[in-house]
């Protein structure tokens, strides 16, 4: 019944620096169950999840805007560029989207990585079901890039659709229960997770939890002009963000005794 695996992926991206330590290739998994109005990868959203609680029953899903791949198939993509992992101590993420909401692929995609020798990588919203993800994806990570965005759960769900305590319940789990790199990063969207009250909520959680490693990522209104290509109505018209504001943002953030 259960056929071949097969994943829904809308980019490929070779070359990556940003995603991890050396030159990595990014894949990019369609499908999140979130709903953010800044999303800067809006083809990346729409899917039906296969979050492994239910295996198998998703492997017809929504595929607008994505292609589907056998698991070889997609495996010899990303290890043509083998060399240059090796030469420069980078790998393979898997982003999105969100790359849980096709848990069962990426877990057998990520473990076969693995077994080559290759580093793995994933950047989530941690919006996942904690027990699948630590069956089968934990096992063959090597890093975890993970998203906080708002920490006041009524504007979480105004502005994402839905409510943050999975997401602030899975990473204290993370941090609690695994020995992997877990790597915080916070999107700073003007006026929404940008704000004082929020930036000080982030950084006294991350406190609260010993958790070092942390990225601010300023807003890029360059995705505005993807998402008219796309005929999306973009809900932001913010621009970029000044230094200065920039410089106030990390203040707020930053503890007041550092760290
Ligand atoms: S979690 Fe990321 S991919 Fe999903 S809607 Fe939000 S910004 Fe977009």
């Amino acid at each position: 019944m259960n056929a071949t695996l097969r994943g829904l992926v809308f980019d490929i991206k070779r070359d990556c620096s940003e995603d991890g330590p050396g030159i990595r290739t990014t894949v990019f998994f369609k499908g999140c169950p979130l709903h953010c109005v800044w999303c800067q990868n809006p083809e990346g959203q729409g899917g039906k999840p296969d979050c492994g609680v239910c295996q198998g029953e998703s492997q017809t899903g929504w595929a607008q805007g994505g292609r589907w791949y056998e698991l070889d198939e997609l495996l010899y993509r990303v290890l043509i560029d083998r060399p240059f992992y090796d030469s420069t101590g980078g790998g393979v993420t898997v982003s999105g989207g969100e790359p849980t909401f096709q848990m069962v692929f990426i877990g057998e995609f990520l473990k076969r990585l693995r077994q080559q020798g290759v580093d793995t990588a994933i950047e989530t919203c941690g919006f996942f079901h904690y027990a699948s993800f630590a069956r089968l994806v934990l096992p063959y990570l090597n890093r975890i890039y993970y998203d906080l965005k708002l920490m006041d759960e009524a504007e979480h769900r105004r502005l994402t659709g839905q409510s943050n305590r999975p997401i602030l319940d899975n990473l204290a789990r993370l941090t609690r229960e695994t020995a992997l790199p877990v790597h915080v990063r916070v999107p700073l969207v003007p006026g929404m997770t940008a704000t004082a009250e929020n930036l000080a909520a982030i950084g006294q959680f991350l406190r609260d939890h010993n958790i070092r490693e942390v990225t601010l990522l300023p807003y890029n209104p360059l995705w505005q002009d993807k998402a008219v290509k796309l005929g999306l109505k973009p809900q932001l018209t913010c621009g970029f963000m000044s230094d200065e504001q920039l410089a106030h943002c990390t203040q707020q953030f930053e503890p007041e005794n550092g760290s």
